[in-house]
C-alpha cells in the first residue's frame, strides 16, 4: 500500500519588542537568571496584567502579511496547567477568538507553487525555563528562570495542507523571511525565536480521512524540522504495515540521532480548562488601527521579487538572491537610487560585494563599500574612465580604505586609456615583434585574435580600453 503525508505546523515565533507582553520588564536575552522580573511576571498574587500595544501592533503586522483576517474584537484566555516554570499556574494565551484567523501563504518547491492555509495567529505569553545541572550561585540542582516568562509569542497555526518535509521547509522559511523582513522577530533559531512543532500522520493514498497525529515539538533549524518529519512519515509507515496503529501523542526530536521519541501520550494530554481571563478585557482593533498598520508595512519578499524582476529586468535568480534578506535588498536599492544600471549592481553585490563579505565573515550592514560609493564605482565604469577589471581592483582598495573610488583611480594612475593615438602605439610595437602570428591571422587563423588582444592589454597593464583595442587591432590586423 502506498501512503500520503498529511502535516500541519504550529510556528512560535517571539516577538522583537523591549518589554514583556503584560509588565514592563525588560526581554534582553541572556540576562542573569530572574534579574528581569516582577510580580506581574513573578505571578504574586494580586498583580495585573496589562497588555502591550506593540505585541498587538506585531500580531496585526504578521496577520497582514499573511493574508489573515483581523479580529476587530479577540479575547485572551487561561490555559491552565501546573508546571515549575509557570508560577501563575496557567498561561494567558488567546482560544476561542485569536487576533488573526482564515490566512495563507504561498510556497513554491522544485518549481510548483501551492497554497498552505493559515488557521489562526494568536498571542500568548511564553513560560519561564527550568535550569538543570549547574546554577550559578547555587551549585548542582534544578533552578527555575523567570527571565524569559511573560516574553510575548505569537502562534501560527497552519491548515494540515502540507504534504512533504520539503514543503514543510518550503513554508517555514518563508514564514521566517517574512516575520524578519516585518521587523517583529529577530529570526534566531539557535536562541528559539523561531520554533516550530511539526503535525504529521499518514493515510493511505486516495484516502480522504486523515491519519491520526503525532505532534513533534519545539523543532528548531529547518534541517531538524525535515530530519523529523522524514523520520516520523517512515516510523508511522512502518507501524501501520506491521499491523500496528499509531497513537496521538507528543514526541521530542533528538538531533544526535534524528529520530523522534514519545514524551507523552494522549492519556497524559492536559485538559487545559481554557476560560477567559478575567484580567484582561477583550481587545478591540479599530479598522483604523488596521488600515494604518497596512500602510506602514514594509515592501515584504514577494513583492519585491516580483517587482525585481517586472521592473529591473533581473532574472528570478537574481532577484531571489538579492531579496533573500531585507538589509541584503536595501542594500541593493540603494545603489539603484544613486542612479546604478539594475543588472550591473545586481552583478557586484552577488559577486564582489557577497564575496568579501563571506570572505571577512561579515554582514550586510556591516559592508565596508557604502552604497552610495560602489555606485560612484559602477559610474566610472560606465563612463569608461576604468574598465570592469581595474574596477575590481579599485573595489579592493575601497574595501580597505573606504576612500572614494575617484581618489584611488587618481592615485594610482588607474584611468582607462581611450585615446586611439596611444593604443595604436602599442599596437603596432606588438605586432612588429609578433610578424609569425601576424602572418597567421592573414593566412586565415583568428583565433591569434585574443593572443593580441592579451598581449595588447599586457602592456597597457590592463588601462587600454578593451572595445577600443578590439576595433583598432581588427583593422591592424587586417591590414
Ligand atoms: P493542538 O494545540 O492540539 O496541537 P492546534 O489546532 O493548535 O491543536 O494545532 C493542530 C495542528 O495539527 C495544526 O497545524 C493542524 O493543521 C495539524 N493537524 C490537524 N490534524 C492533522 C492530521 N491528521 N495530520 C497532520 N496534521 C494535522
Ligand atoms: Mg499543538
Ligand atoms: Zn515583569
Amino acid at each position: 500500500m502506498e501512503f500520503q503525508p498529511v502535516i500541519g505546523l504550529e510556528v512560535h515565533v517571539q516577538l522583537k519588542t523591549n518589554t514583556k507582553i503584560f509588565c514592563g520588564c525588560s526581554t534582553q536575552f541572556g540576562a542573569s537568571p530572574n534579574s528581569q522580573t516582577c510580580p506581574v511576571c513573578l505571578g504574586l498574587p494580586g498583580a495585573l496584567p496589562v497588555l502591550n500595544k506593540k505585541v498587538v501592533e506585531y500580531a496585526i503586522k504578521a496577520g497582514l502579511a499573511t493574508h489573515c483576517n483581523i479580529a476587530p474584537r479577540s479575547v485572551f484566555a487561561r490555559k491552565n496547567y501546573f508546571y515549575p516554570d509557570l508560577p501563575k499556574g496557567y498561561q494567558i494565551s488567546q482560544y476561542e477568538l485569536p487576533i488573526c484567523e482564515h490566512g495563507h501563504l504561498d510556497i513554491e518547491v522544485d518549481g510548483i507553487g501551492k497554497r498552505i492555509g493559515i488557521t489562526r495567529i494568536h498571542m500568548e505569553e511564553d513560560a519561564g525555563k527550568l535550569v538543570h545541572s549547574d546554577v550559578p550561585g547555587l551549585g548542582s540542582g534544578s533552578g527555575v528562570d523567570l527571565n524569559r516568562a511573560c516574553t510575548p509569542l505569537l502562534e501560527i497555526v497552519s491548515e494540515p495542507d502540507i504534504r512533504t518535509a520539503d514543503e514543510a521547509v518550503a513554508y517555514l522559511k518563508k514564514l521566517h523571511q517574512i516575520v524578519v523582513y516585518l521587523g517583529i522577530c529577530d529570526g534566531n533559531m539557535e536562541e528559539g525565536s523561531f520554533r516550530c512543532d511539526a503535525n504529521v500522520s499518514v493515510m493511505p493514498v486516495g484516502s480522504d480521512t486523515f491519519g491520526t497525529r503525532t505532534e513533534t515539538k519545539n523543532v528548531n533549524s529547518f534541517r531538524f524540522v525535515k530530519q523529523a518529519i522524514e523520520y516520523e512519515i517512515e516510523r508511522q509507515i512502518e507501524v501501520i504495515e506491521e499491523g500496528g496503529k499509531i497513537v496521538q501523542e507528543t514526541r521530542l526530536f533528538d538531533p544526535d540521532s534524528c529520530t523522534t521519541r514519545s514524551m507523552r501520550g494522549k492519556e497524559d494530554a492536559h485538559d487545559y480548562r481554557y476560560f477567559p481571563d478575567p484580567d484582561l478585557v477583550p481587545l478591540v482593533i479599530s479598522n483604523d488601527w488596521v488600515e494604518d498598520t497596512r500602510l506602514g508595512l514594509p515592501e515584504l519578499p514577494e513583492a519585491k521579487l516580483s517587482r525585481y524582476q517586472a521592473e529591473l529586468g533581473l532574472s528570478l535568480y537574481d532577484a531571489e538572491v538579492l531579496t533573500a534578506s531585507r538589509e541584503l535588498a536595501e542594500y541593493y536599492e540603494e545603489i539603484i537610487a544613486a542612479g546604478s544600471q539594475a543588472k550591473a549592481a545586481a552583478n557586484w553585490v552577488m559577486g564582489e560585494v557577497t564575496r568579501g563579505l563571506n570572505d571577512n565573515g561579515l554582514a550586510i550592514t556591516a559592508c565596508p563599500v557604502s552604497p552610495a560609493l560602489l555606485a560612484e564605482l559602477l559610474a566610472l565604469i560606465d563612463k569608461g574612465t576604468i574598465s570592469n577589471k581595474i574596477a575590481k581592483t579599485v573595489f579592493d582598495e575601497m574595501w580597505q580604505s573606504g576612500k572614494r573610488p575617484e581618489e584611488i583611480v587618481a592615485e594610482k594612475g588607474l584611468v582607462q586609456v581611450s585615446d586611439t593615438g596611444e593604443i595604436e602605439k602599442i599596437i603596432d610595437e606588438i605586432m612588429a615583434a609578433n610578424m609569425g602570428q601576424v602572418e597567421e591571422f592573414r593566412g586565415g587563423k583568428e583565433k591569434v585574435f585574443g593572443f593580441f588582444v592579451g598581449q595588447v592589454m599586457r602592456a597597457s597593464k590592463g588601462k587600454a580600453n578593451p572595445a577600443v583595442v578590439n576595433d583598432l587591432l581588427l583593422v591592424k590586423l587586417k591590414g
